[in-house]
C-alpha cells in the first residue's frame, strides 16, 4: 500500500497510461490487419474477375481457360506470389505458370469465412514457397458446367508491415511510459505546492502563538474547509489552554493564602515561649485551614478527571434520579441540622436518566449544601424533581443570601466566591464548577436565578428516559 499522495498520483497515472497504451496497440494491432487484408481482398477480387473473364468457349462446346499477355508478367515466375487455378467439373482446366506444381492444393484447410451472395470462399494457406497466403475460391456455372476459380496471394510482405508498425509502437511506448512518469512527477509536485504551503503554515504555529491562525482565503480552494476546522481546532485548544493557565495561575493564588496563614502561625509559635494551650488553638488553626486546602486540592483533581474523560456517556447506564435527589436530601440533613435550615423534598413520580448515580448524587448535594451554607439560620430550603416534557427538572430553592446580578455571571467560574462568601463561609469556590461539568457530562443544563436581596433557586434540565425503572 503506498502511502504517498504523490506516491498514489504517480502509480495512478502509471497504471492507466499504461492501460491505454495497451488497449491502443491492441486496437492498432486490429486495424491494421482490416486495412491490409481489405486492400488484399480487393486486389485478389480484381484478379478474380480476370481470370473468370479468361473462362470461355470458341465453338459452344468445350470450355478453355486462355492465357492472356497481360498475364504473363504477374503468373509467371514462381517467386511473383500471384496464383490461380481453374477447374471445370472438378477437373484442374488450367494453373498459373507461377505455380510448378499445377495441382498444388491452394485451399488445404478450412475456409475462413464465407460469401453467399458472391459464392465465395475465403482462405489463409501456405503457398508453393512456403509462403503465407490469402486465398479467394469461386463456384460458378458456365455453359451448364460447374466452373472453380481459385486466386491466391501472397501476403507476407503486407505482414511484415504490419509487424513493423507494431515493432515501432512497441519501441516508442517505454518512451512514453518514461515521458508520462516524468510528466506525472511534474503534476503531482505542483498539485501537492498547496498542501505544503498549508503544512508551513501549521508549521508556524506552536503553543506559543495559538492565537493565531491559518490564512483560508490564501489556501487552495480544496483546502479552505480543512483550514476552517483547523482554526476552529486552533480555537478551542486556545481556549483550552488559556483556560489551563488561568486555573493553575488561580490554584497558585488560592493556595499561596491559606499557605502564608499556615507560615505565620507557625512563626508566631516558634518566636516566643508559649502555653500549650496557645499552642493547640495554633494547631487547631492549621488544621483548619489545611482542611480548606485538602478540599480545594480535591476539588481541583475532580475537575481534572472530569475534564479528561471521566464520566464517559457510552458507559452511562439507566439510573433513578428520584433516588438520587432522596440521598442527597438525606447526605444533607445533618449539616441543615447543623445551620437550623429546614429541608423539603417534594419528589413528583419516579423518573430514570441516563447517567452516572454517584456523580450525579454528588451535584445535587453540592447545590443542597450551597442553599444550606448561604442561608440564614432558621431559614428553609426546598428540593423539587418534575417531570417537564421528556426533562427532568431538579429545582433547589433557598431563603438564603441570594446572588448579586454580577455575581451570577461568574459563581460557575472555577474558585470564584463573592465577597459575601469569603467572609462567611469555607469553601473551594469549586463546587459549581464540579456540578456544571458533571450536569454537562449528561447532556443536562444549570441555570439560576436568585436575587441580590435574598432567595436562590438552582435548575439542573436532565435528558430522561422513556422508560422509568
Ligand atoms: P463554594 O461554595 O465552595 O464557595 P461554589 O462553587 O459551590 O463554591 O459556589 C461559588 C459561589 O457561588 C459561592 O462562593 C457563593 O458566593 C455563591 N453561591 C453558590 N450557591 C449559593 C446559594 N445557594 N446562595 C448564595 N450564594 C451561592
Amino acid at each position: 500500500m503506498v502511502r504517498s499522495i504523490k506516491g498514489r498520483l504517480l502509480l495512478w497515472i502509471f497504471i492507466s497510461m499504461t492501460a491505454l497504451f495497451a488497449a491502443l496497440g491492441y486496437a492498432l494491432h486490429f486495424k491494421l490487419h482490416y486495412v491490409v487484408e481489405d486492400s488484399v481482398d480487393k486486389m485478389l477480387h480484381a484478379s478474380l474477375q480476370f481470370v473468370k473473364g479468361l473462362v470461355h468457349s470458341h465453338d459452344g462446346k468445350n470450355i478453355e481457360c486462355e492465357s492472356n499477355e497481360f498475364m504473363q508478367g504477374d503468373y509467371i515466375t514462381p517467386d511473383s506470389g500471384h496464383y490461380y487455378q481453374v477447374f471445370l467439373n472438378g477437373e484442374l482446366l488450367a494453373a498459373a505458370d507461377s505455380l510448378f506444381d499445377k495441382n498444388f492444393n491452394l485451399t488445404p484447410g478450412k475456409a475462413e469465412s464465407y460469401n453467399a451472395k458472391a459464392q465465395e470462399w475465403l482462405y489463409h494457406s501456405i503457398g508453393p514457397n512456403d509462403e503465407p497466403l490469402r486465398v479467394i475460391q469461386h463456384d460458378f456455372v458456365y455453359m451448364d458446367t460447374p466452373v472453380r476459380v481459385i486466386v491466391a496471394e501472397n501476403i507476407s510482405e503486407s505482414l511484415l508491415l504490419i509487424h513493423q508498425l507494431i515493432n515501432y509502437f512497441l519501441l516508442i511506448v517505454p518512451v512514453m511510459i518514461v515521458l508520462i512518469g516524468m510528466i506525472s512527477l511534474v503534476i503531482a509536485e505542483v498539485s501537492l505546492r498547496p498542501v505544503q504551503h498549508f503544512s508551513a503554515a501549521l508549521e508556524k504555529i506552536s503553543h506559543k502563538n495559538l492565537e493565531e491562525r491559518i490564512p483560508v482565503n490564501k489556501q487552495a480552494r480544496e483546502l479552505r474547509r480543512l483550514a476552517e476546522k483547523f482554526n476552529s481546532l486552533l480555537e478551542r485548544l486556545h481556549r483550552a489552554f488559556e483556560a489551563e493557565k488561568n486555573l493553575l495561575g488561580d490554584a497558585a493564588h488560592e493556595l499561596k493564602t491559606p499557605l502564608a496563614v499556615i507560615k505565620a502561625e507557625c512563626d508566631i509559635a516558634l518566636q516566643r515561649e508559649r502555653t500549650a494551650e496557645q499552642h493547640a488553638a495554633s494547631l487547631k488553626n492549621v488544621r483548619e485551614v489545611t482542611n480548606g486546602m485538602l478540599g480545594q486540592i480535591n476539588g481541583l483533581l475532580t475537575l481534572t478527571r472530569l475534564d479528561s474523560g471521566l464520566l464517559d456517556a457510552s458507559a452511562f447506564e439507566p439510573i433513578s434520579l428520584t433516588d438520587c435527589v432522596e440521598d442527597a436530601a438525606l447526605l444533607a440533613k445533618s449539616l441543615a441540622t447543623k445551620k437550623n435550615v429546614a429541608i423539603s423534598s417534594s419528589l413528583n413520580g419516579e423518573l430514570s436518566v441516563l447517567g452516572d448515580q454517584d456523580s450525579l448524587t454528588e451535584a445535587v448535594l453540592n447545590l443542597v449544601e450551597n442553599a444550606i451554607k448561604y442561608n440564614h439560620p432558621g431559614g428553609f430550603v426546598a428540593v423539587e424533581l418534575n417531570r417537564r416534557d421528556n426533562k427532568a427538572e431538579i429545582k433547589v430553592s433557598d431563603t438564603g443570601i441570594g446572588i448579586s446580578e454580577q455575581d451570577q455571571e461568574r459563581i460557575f467560574d472555577r474558585f470564584y466566591r463573592s465577597d459575601a462568601a469569603r467572609s462567611s463561609q469555607d469553601g473551594s469556590g469549586l463546587g459549581l464548577s464540579i456540578v456544571q461539568a458533571i450536569v454537562q457530562a449528561h447532556h443536562g443544563e444549570i441555570a439560576v436565578e436568585a436575587q441580590s436581596t435574598g432567595g436562590s433557586r438552582f435548575t439542573i434540565t436532565l435528558p430522561l428516559v422513556t422508560k422509568t425503572v
